[in-house]
């Protein structure tokens, strides 16, 4: 249920952002720390997006690896194991630095609105074709 929870949080993020405008592609960051299951939200994405201007939406989903900091002597690394303790100090005051990302990076909106091309089959008549010829404008 936990991927569930994340779709319905990134698909709320990203109507907002949309505007109402179809949404091709949705981007974020999910940090190991989050323990997602890319697979499993996307299948959650799929389903929460439908009925929206997220359907059929792509869900890119970029992990970040586990980034620590030291906050005594400032050195930072990445835990290859579940050690969160300085390596160089011994210390226990750190600061996770990056490995708890769940964010949208960016979006991708559909441009139909704005530039209709004629390769899509769409609903309702046809546009009316424009009978009277324009006037060429005189080059010089
Ligand atoms: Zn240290």
């Amino acid at each position: 249920m936990h991927e569930l929870s994340v779709a319905t949080a990134v698909l709320n993020t990203a109507l907002k952002h949309a505007g109402g405008r179809p949404v091709e592609v949705v981007a974020m960051r999910a940090g190991s720390l989050r323990q997602v299951v890319p697979d499993s939200l996307r299948f959650y994405w799929e389903v929460v997006a439908r009925d929206t201007e997220c359907q059929g939406a792509r869900l890119e989903i970029e992990e970040i690896d586990v980034w620590l900091r030291c906050e005594d002597c400032g050195r930072e690394w990445e835990p290859l194991i579940a050690a969160f303790r300085c390596p160089q100090c011994a210390s226990a005051h750190v600061d996770v630095v990056a490995g708890e990302e769940l964010e949208i990076d960016y979006l991708e909106l559909s441009d139909r609105l704005e530039l209709p091309d004629a390769g899509a089959p769409r609903p309702g008549p046809p546009p009316t074709p424009s009978p009277i010829p324009r006037k060429e404008p005189a080059h010089a």
